[in-house]
């Protein structure tokens, strides 16, 4: 595994242009797994000793201190997305005219079509099955009757499509992904397309830029800059219940997500939120006696 400054080495070569993508990803992942505890090694551990504080940054206790992350840092795989999908909204609009021929092509080639019933009389589909009544269908448009409901073919709905994008006959998500199992419609299919073409035509793009976020944000989180030193209880209630301690009365602990602790809200609120803690020890309790817990 690469130390802090390797890491930022590594960094601007690739920026530089210096190393390719391939290699630089080569590099920093060798012998590195996912999840890995980066402070297993030497290099973390002694530049943790030198940022750690001699007492809790929130309590001022000394018990067992640690030294905590505010933030964690994302995966490859979630920046590679995000940065494909503003290539693609690029490619979107920059080429928003697929030959017809093509998007044919595609949707036989990746999605199995299921067919739906229309009404023979108007443009809605899914009419009102009917178990006893004869004719069987109804339709919710117009209310025709008939046992016949029509089909239409790819080539139809893509015509259809093709003239109007916003027709009701290619609202209905009947093309199924033939490697993700998931229902799109016509146009969910054509932004997959552009997605698909984004991805190849920029491949090696949108790999560097999304690697370069992701070392930057492995360097930030390396340098310990956004760290806090917190004692054992602290550390606890940060980590696992998102807490620490309320900086009014530095007495109580608070959600991360709120101002204060429960003590120190004004009245009013103070009431309504104890008042909601006991209601959920009640319900919990009502639940274990029940054995529903
Ligand atoms: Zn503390
Ligand atoms: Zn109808
Ligand atoms: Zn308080």
């Amino acid at each position: 595994m690469l130390t802090y400054s390797e890491v930022i080495v590594l960094r601007d070569k690739l920026a530089s242009g210096e190393i390719g993508l391939e290699s630089a990803q080569a590099q920093y992942w060798k012998d590195f797994k996912e999840g890995q505890k980066s402070w297993h090694t030497k290099d973390w551990k002694e530049r943790r000793s030198e940022m750690i504080k001699d007492k809790c940054e929130i309590c001022s206790s000394k018990d067992t201190l640690t030294l905590q992350h505010r933030s964690h840092p994302k995966k490859y795989s979630e920046y590679l997305s995000d940065v494909t999908r503003a290539y693609a909204e690029e490619y979107r609009n920059t080429n928003p005219v697929i030959d017809k021929y093509e998007f044919t092509t595609y949707v036989l080639k990746k999605y199995d079509y299921v067919p739906i019933p229309f009404c023979p009389n108007c443009k809605w589909s899914n009419p009102y099955e009917r178990v006893r009544k004869i004719p069987k269908y109804r339709c919710l448009g117009c209310r025709h009757e008939f046992d016949n409901p029509v089909y239409k073919s790819v080539d139809e709905l893509i015509s259809i499509f093709y003239e109007n994008e916003e027709a009701l006959e290619v609202r209905d998500k009947c093309f199924v992904s033939k490697e993700w199992r998931n229902k799109n419609n016509l146009s969910n299919i054509r932004y997959w397309l552009q997605r698909d073409r984004a991805r190849n035509k920029d491949a090696e793009t949108i790999g560097k830029e999304a690697f370069l976020l992701y070392l930057n944000d492995s360097i930030q989180y390396l340098s310990f800059d956004d760290t806090i030193t917190a004692c054992k209880k602290c550390a606890f209630n940060f980590d696992i219940n998102k807490m620490e301690l309320c900086p009014k009365c530095n007495q109580y602990y608070k959600g991360l997500q709120y101002p204060t602790c429960i003590q120190c809200l004004p009245e009013e609120k103070r009431k309504a939120a104890l008042e909601s803690i006991e209601f959920g020890k009640d319900w919990r309790e009502m639940h274990r006696e029940l054995g529903i817990d």
